[in-house]
């Protein structure tokens, strides 16, 4: 690539290999028998829900921490395998809230940089489906600036104290844990991010309280969490003490490059194409052919982001690149629908559940760019990465 940039972006056209087929089926089986079960309803409106029974069988299925050495209760398989994983229950609608965070970063995190007693103790419960994580980054002042973090973790005998305020923490009011940021050093002249440290929060820990914040569609997804001298012992720590900096950018790069980052509005294409019936006009095929193109392609970009994950590259940039296309396509994909199918009036089955998804959609679209990083955000990454800014 020319023009100034002295960076290549890479997207090797990986393909998923042939033992993910049958998995895939697996999946798809289990899932319909979820279905027929009453565990949950695929045409529910809504972001991922959650569900401990429905976690604990997924655990129990070997789909959770399944990259994992089976010394933790992983399943030493691959990204790839994983990845089909993640897209199938997406697709599904599945109750998957409970456990997918600790299964795409928080156990990871735990495995390249924990001590072996919290390996140990918590591991194998996150395979299993029996424990929920929060990751506490953003603070009232610092929210794409993690690095300004100011919630204190200082010193004391046998562990250390932790005092301020964490927001827009996602799952705490039901987490068992939180992997969080905290300040321990003030940051230095040479590396402004320098004196962060992350920590393995047990949430029953005395002094910390948990606010609920509430969303536009009226559900209970985030909170504030305040900390007023909770104890948080040494082996909790997680990597070096004040160079969290070099660890929370890999924590980032799981969170920013699955298929969940434009799969989150994926019912409104599912009832798009309901509504649009058998013989769409004319309109209603381009249009709807655009975005399964889109779709496609965006797909594409994302297993190939993974296959790079499972060859041990750091594909920062293009999973910053699948973030940013991503979450914007799956923001404007209410808007689209409802232009699409905007002359239907006799539609094939139900207009009203197709109405009822799309205004949950339209709710749900601000959040879709801000979550994981904003758009601004991730195209300065992908600017420095490309060698521009
Ligand atoms: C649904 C949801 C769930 C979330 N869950 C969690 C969670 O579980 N844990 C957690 O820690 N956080 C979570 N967040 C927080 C989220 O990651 C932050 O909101 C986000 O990083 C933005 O931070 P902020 O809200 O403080 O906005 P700010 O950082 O104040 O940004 C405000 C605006 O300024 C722009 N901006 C800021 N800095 C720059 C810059 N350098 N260049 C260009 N533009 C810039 C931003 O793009 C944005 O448009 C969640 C957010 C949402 C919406």
């Amino acid at each position: 690539m020319g023009g100034g940039m002295d960076k290549e972006l890479q997207f090797e056209a990986i393909r998923l290999p042939p033992e993910c087929r049958e998995l895939r089926q697996q999946v798809r089986q289990f899932l319909a028998e979820e279905i027929a079960r009453g565990t949950f309803d695929p045409h529910a409106s809504g972001d991922d829900a959650s569900s401990v029974e429905f976690s604990r069988k997924v655990g129990a299925r070997g789909w959770i921490g399944m990259t994992w050495p089976k010394q933790y209760g992983g399943g030493e398989r691959s990204f790839l395998e994983r990845y089909v994983v993640t897209e199938e229950m997406r697709v599904a609608n599945a109750p998957v809230r409970l456990h997918f965070v600790a299964d795409r970063q928080s156990g990871p995190m735990i495995l390249r940089y924990g001590s072996e007693r919290i390996k140990a103790e918590v591991l194998p419960r996150i395979c299993r489906g029996e424990v929920c994580f929060a990751i506490g980054m953003s603070e009232p002042n610092s929210g794409s600036d993690l690095f300004a973090a100011r919630t204190r973790a200082t010193k004391a005998e046998g562990g250390w104290l932790i005092n301020g305020t964490k927001v827009w923490t996602s799952n705490a009011h039901q987490a068992h844990y939180m992997i969080g940021l905290f300040r321990t050093s003030p940051a230095s002249k040479e590396n402004r991010r320098h004196g962060l440290t992350q920590y393995v929060v047990d949430m029953r820990t005395p002094g910390i309280t948990v606010n609920p914040i509430y969303q536009m569609t009226g559900r209970h997804d985030f909170n504030e969490v305040v900390f007023e001298d909770a104890f948080v012992p040494d082996a909790n720590v997680l990597g070096a003490v004040d160079e969290a900096w070099k660890q929370a950018t890999a924590e980032l790069a799981y969170e920013r490059s699955g298929p969940e980052r434009f799969l989150e509005t994926f019912y409104v294409l599912r009832e798009l194409v309901r509504v649009l019936g058998e013989k769409p006009d004319i309109r209603g095929t381009e249009g709807l052919g655009r975005l399964v193109a889109q779709l496609h392609a965006l797909r594409r970009m994302s297993v190939s982001v993974a296959g790079m994950l499972h060859a041990g590259k750091e594909p920062v940039v293009e999973a910053a690149i699948v973030k940013d296309v991503g979450t914007v396509w799956e923001q404007r994909l209410a808007h689209k629908a409802r232009d699409l199918a905007a002359f239907i009036t006799e539609a094939a089955g139900n207009r009203a559940s197709f109405e009822e998804q799309l205004r949950f959609a339209t709710m749900v679209a601000p959040k879709l760019t801000i979550q994981g990083g904003t758009t601004e955000i991730l195209r300065g990454i992908i600017a420095r990465g490309l060698g521009l800014r």
